[in-house]
């Protein structure tokens, strides 16, 4: 990963996220982070980006010829990215696999959305991938750009203090995609509270085993609650149907 571009009605808000100590590690090592505006593009007057959907509705919808200004302006003639993201609660779900998809690219765009969304001739012309943080909605694809720039960066070579923390965490190939095991620090006994007699042993091969086995039971139980949450949502949509 070369390049990451952000196209936002914020370009300021990624000043703070360029703050971040693993961002500047990243940057120093040769990332380049850039954010484009859509206003300082627009070919509409007054800083116009948006309009009211066909079909009617409520809510305004970021206009295509803006979009594609601002890439054209970006990009021109030049090697466009090898990704163009748009960030839609409807996209494919980010995970830490599409994570490390995005890491191996050389030149990735993330394009937010605002409003009540994004002309869909973005999606089906302009962009290579919609991609969702989650099932549920933001008022703008801002954060969702960085979580997705940050999920990305921890991956790069040096960006994190400790290569190794980024090889054996939640969801890696080392834990076969489960979560994470439980971490404790110091002090051993905390109010009563305390710290599982195997990480104190010394015993090297003790504490691998425990650790895969919690990392397991975690998934487990992730697992669980998840089909526990999907049947009482299947519950509740019948009874409203029903209703
Ligand atoms: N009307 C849209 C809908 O119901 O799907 C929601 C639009 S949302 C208020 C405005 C923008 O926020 C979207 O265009 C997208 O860029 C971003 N956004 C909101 N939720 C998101 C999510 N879960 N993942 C990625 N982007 C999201």
């Amino acid at each position: 990963m070369k390049t990451i571009d952000v196209f936002t009605l914020f370009p300021e808000w990624f000043d703070w996220f360029r703050g971040q100590r693993h961002v500047a590690n990243a940057e120093r090592d040769g990332l380049e982070l850039r954010t484009f505006g859509w206003r300082e593009t627009t070919p509409l007057t007054g800083g116009q980006v948006d309009d009211a959907p066909y079909g009617g509705g409520a809510g305004m919808v970021l206009r295509v010829d803006v979009v594609d200004a601002a890439l054209r302006a970006a990009y021109g003639e030049a090697r466009a990215p090898t990704r163009v993201v748009l960030l839609a609660p409807s996209g494919r779900q980010f995970d830490e696999r599409l994570a490390s998809e995005l890491a191996a690219e050389p030149h990735v765009a993330l394009l937010c959305g605002r409003y009540e969304g994004v002309d869909e001739r973005v999606r089906e012309r302009l962009a290579t991938d919609a991609i969702s943080i989650g099932p549920y909605v933001l008022s703008g694809g801002e954060l969702a750009a960085m979580v997705v720039a940050d999920a990305v960066i921890r991956k790069l070579p040096g960006a994190l203090g400790h290569a190794e923390s980024a090889l054996e965490e939640s969801f890696s190939d080392a834990l076969g995609g489960a979560p994470e095991y439980p971490h404790y620090t110091r002090p051993p006994t905390y109010r009563g509270w305390e710290v599982p007699e195997v990480l104190r042993s010394g015993d090297h091969e003790g504490v691998r085993r425990w650790r895969l086995e919690q990392s397991r039971e975690r998934a487990r139980r992730a697992a669980e609650e998840r089909e526990r949450a999907a049947a009482e949502d299947r519950t509740r949509r019948a009874e409203a149907g029903s209703g």
